[in-house]
């Protein structure tokens, strides 16, 4: 995949990229190397006043970065001011806990002194999608290098401009050259980077297949990684909810970042008892939605971010639909330019149809109906998948049902799925490995070292 920016908006071509040469990619991984020799010995008090500037200096910035992001890939500028905002929020709550999360803890035994101690791997890889282009990286970057880390980043092919506004960012907030670098690379040079003895551990977000790959590789090298992969999050609603806000949460819950969220709602399963006026309430709601430019701020769901994305959803709708699944709204891509798919609903799905296993990355919802809990549990549970779930019940021995059977890394009860500094992020079955953000996050590109005197 060529390195450019490619307004989805527009469908036309606004800047290419020519990759970092293999001679380049070596430089930048000893600078790598010898970056971390120095920043390893630095104090928790000098990194948080390296990651507090960067804070500022994005709160500063916030309409430009969100500018760019919209323009190479396509959410709503809104949305993009938000996510742009929440990345400074994340660096200052690491500037502030790194050092709590990362303290030595002290153990009883035999000796005078036992301890166990948090210690900076090294260069870190991080492979990252384009669809929360700068928060994916802020929420790996925020705790790795607050723990001592120097961070080599491989975006997505299609935000090159945004990789290339971090790497700035984190140059002017005052990190020693070479602790932040971004590596202009396409994925088919992400295996001989792992490879390289300069990296020590690699972190991916992005698609099963993606995944795989990386795991793979880094199994044959014997180093860590942590992935964060796709998901097809349950939405469930039983009869004691409040309906009207589990629709108007439900819709958002599907359309956020114009339907391409891991932990976007998905599968939506509802209770017999409510079905009916769920399913009217939610068509309405969804059919209502404002498409269109998502410069402008009417705009709730803007265009997909690349012309394959809006391919796969239109195939992946359109082989439910040829084996007998209903379309209640949406479900046909729109002539003109851009890559706009509208929101859609589709009901009647089988286990023959693509759409009951695989993961619809566009403002695509599937509504089921269930007759109990026990349907509604298993159907939740019969996925490949396990990122999070969103229960809606108030009901106090429901709640606690499914927060202890769903077989999710993340259970959301009256609430969507969401993710925020403090708490750790992450899935379970094909969703992936490893955590993100929260003490856990910061945790796993630590060595756990433990220090025994007699
Ligand atoms: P993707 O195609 O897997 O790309 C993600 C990143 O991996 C990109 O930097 C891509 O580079 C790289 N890549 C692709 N194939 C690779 C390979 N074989 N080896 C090494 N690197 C490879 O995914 P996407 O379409 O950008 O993102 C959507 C997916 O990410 C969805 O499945 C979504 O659910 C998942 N996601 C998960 C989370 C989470 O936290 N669990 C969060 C957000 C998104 P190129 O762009 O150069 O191909």
């Amino acid at each position: 995949m060529a390195i450019a920016t490619v307004n989805p908006t527009t469908g036309k071509t606004e800047q290419e990229f020519t990759p970092h040469d293999d001679a380049e990619v070596a430089r930048r991984l000893r600078l790598a190397a010898d970056a971390f020799a120095a920043y390893r010995r630095t104090t928790f008090a000098e990194r948080a006043r390296w990651v507090l500037s960067a804070a500022a200096l994005i709160e500063g910035e916030v309409p430009d970065i969100a500018r760019v992001m919209t323009t190479e890939m396509g959410k709503t500028f809104a949305a993009a001011k938000g996510e742009v905002a929440k990345c400074a929020t994340a660096l200052r709550w690491y500037a502030a806990h790194a050092e709590d999360y990362l303290a030595d803890e002290t153990v009883a035994t035999s000796a005078s002194d036992s301890r166990i101690a948090y210690q900076p791997m090294g260069p870190v890889l991080a492979v990252m999608p384009w669809n929360f282009p700068m928060w994916q990286v802020i929420r790996f970057a925020a705790p790795a290098l607050m723990a001592g880390n120097v961070g080599l980043l491989k975006h997505a092919s299609n935000v090159p401009q945004t990789a290339l506004i971090i790497e700035d960012l984190f140059r002017r907030a005052g990190f020693p050259e070479g602790v932040f670098q971004t590596l202009l690379v396409e994925s088919g040079r992400v295996a001989a980077i792992i490879e390289d003895p300069v990296v020590r551990a690699v972190t991916i977000t992005g698609s099963e297949a993606a995944g795989r790959s990386v795991a793979e590789t880094a199994g044959r090298a014997i180093k860590k990684s942590v992935l964060e992969l796709g998901g097809s999050d349950p939405f469930i609603v039983l009869p004691s909810a409040d309906i009207e806000r589990a629709i108007s949460v439900g819709v958002t819950a599907r359309v956020q970042n114009n339907g391409q969220s891991c932990i976007a709602a998905k599968r939506f399963i509802i209770h017999a008892d409510v079905y009916d006026r769920f399913e009217k309430g939610y068509v309405e709601a969804m059919a209502a939605l404002g498409v269109g430019d998502p410069m402008d701020p009417a705009t709730e769901v803007g265009p997909l971010a690349t012309e394959t994305g809006r391919a796969d959803i239109d195939e992946l709708v359109r082989d439910a639909v040829d084996r007998g699944a209903s379309v209640l709204c949406g479900g046909a891509a729109p002539e003109g330019p851009g890559w706009f798919y509208p929101p859609t609903v589709i009901t009647g799905v089988t286990p023959a149809m693509r759409v009951e296993r695989e993961e619809l990355f566009g403002p695509v919802a599937v509504l089921y109906r269930v007759d109990d809990h026990d349907g509604a549990l298993a159907l939740a549970n019969d996925s490949d998948f396990g990122l999070g779930a969103s229960v809606w019940t108030s009901d106090p021995s429901e709640q606690a049902m499914f927060a202890e059977h769903l077989d999710v890394g993340m259970v959301f009860v009256n609430a969507m799925v969401a993710s925020t500094p403090e708490l750790p992020f992450g899935g379970i079955k094909k969703s992936g490995y490893g955590r993100e953000l929260s003490a856990h996050g910061i945790r796993e590109f630590c060595d756990v070292k433990t220090v025994f005197r007699a």
